[in-house]
């Protein structure tokens, strides 16, 4: 992945169901985000998925 780029990641809750759309960037090979945990409190189960911003 591309350090420079930035990256819209889709965070979806299998708990809950609940649905967060970041803005993140590329620190060493991860996407960060800033992103703890649901309003749920789950910390773990999530569906992400991530498109590039151009
Ligand atoms: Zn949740």
């Amino acid at each position: 992945m591309n350090e420079q780029r930035k990256y819209i990641v889709n965070i979806q809750c299998n708990q809950c169901g609940e649905r967060f759309i970041l803005k993140g960037r590329v620190k060493k090979g991860k996407i960060e985000t800033g992103f703890k945990k649901c309003l749920c409190d789950n910390e773990d189960e999530f569906e992400i998925s991530q498109e590039e911003l151009i």
